[in-house]
């Protein structure tokens, strides 16, 4: 049986994103989904880009509006209201002050930058060539387990979207992604199984199977989310993520509400 809930998808507020949120949550109800997250890019602290997340004065209109489209809902479909954030070293308070604003029901923790560097943009891809691929993979998994460390989050995304323009590491990094799920443990926050990579070059869901394994081994709770930019992508992929969940070892997955781990539900 498919998951019932999508805990990731976006709205037009990013200025990436099409729909309105209702559309994403008529597709839901479609698809006989249970429950879904909204979790829309938070305002960046670091820089304004309007083509990237919404900026600090809509945040009051982005909970509102998901509020509406709860309750327009009720009966049919369980919304939850909830955000992505950056995690960007150095703007830890600005970036709690953003987070504690609003009461949401989780908050999704995601790298999209080493250093200034933003490695899953496209109009920042040629960057690549220049690196060192085994060691932006390295700064990748330090910034993950710092974000953890943070405290903000409650879920991590797409835990290793840095092979997402198909920039393969040469090394086995095993040990990687070992210390970053311990750290997981310890932070206590759960991963996604984020079904979008398989419609980039990487061609693979985040994260890759090996990896998923380990977070499975280390006891780190899970999410789907297929990261829908567009009410159509709404729960994506789901079939191939429960074999893939299934395949890592994983016999539950869990809800949140308030912050905190609501229920688990079978696979
Ligand atoms: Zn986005
Ligand atoms: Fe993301
Ligand atoms: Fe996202
Ligand atoms: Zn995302």
């Amino acid at each position: 049986m498919n998951p019932i809930a999508d805990y990731h998808m976006h709205t037009h507020l990013c200025g990436h994103a099409t729909g309105e949120p209702s559309e994403y949550a008529q597709m839901a109800v479609k698809l006989g989904l249970e429950e879904i997250g909204f979790t829309d890019h938070a305002p960046f602290v670091h820089m304004v880009d309007p083509g990237v997340t919404m900026n600090i004065k809509q945040l009051p209109d982005y909970y509102r509006m998901i509020e509406d489209v709860r309750k327009e809902y009720i009966g049919s479909l369980r919304i939850k209201i909830a955000i992505e954030a950056d995690f960007i070293p150095g703007y830890e308070d600005q970036t709690k002050a953003i987070l504690d604003d609003y009461p949401y029901d989780y908050v999704i923790g995601s790298i999209h930058f080493i250093k200034d560097w933003g490695f899953d943009n496209p109009a920042e891809r040629e960057q690549w060539d220049e690196k060192d691929v085994n060691q932006v993979y390295r700064d990748y998994y330090e910034l993950l387990r710092q974000s953890a460390q943070s405290g903000m989050y409650d879920i991590m995304a797409h835990v290793d979207l840095v092979k997402k323009f198909g920039n393969r590491s040469t090394e086995d990094l095993t040990d990687e992604v070992k210390k970053t799920a311990q750290v997981f443990k310890e932070c206590g926050v759960a991963v996604e199984i984020n079904t979008s990579g398989l419609h980039k070059p990487a061609k693979e869901m985040y994260p890759a199977l090996g990896n998923l394994k380990i977070y499975c081994e280390t006891g780190i709770p899970l999410t789907f989310g297929s990261d829908a930019h567009d009410p159509n992508h709404v729960g994506r992929d789901f079939q191939g993520a429960v074999e893939l969940a299934i395949a890592a070892g994983f016999s539950e997955y869990v809800l949140f509400k308030d912050r905190k781990i609501e229920r688990s539900v079978k696979l």
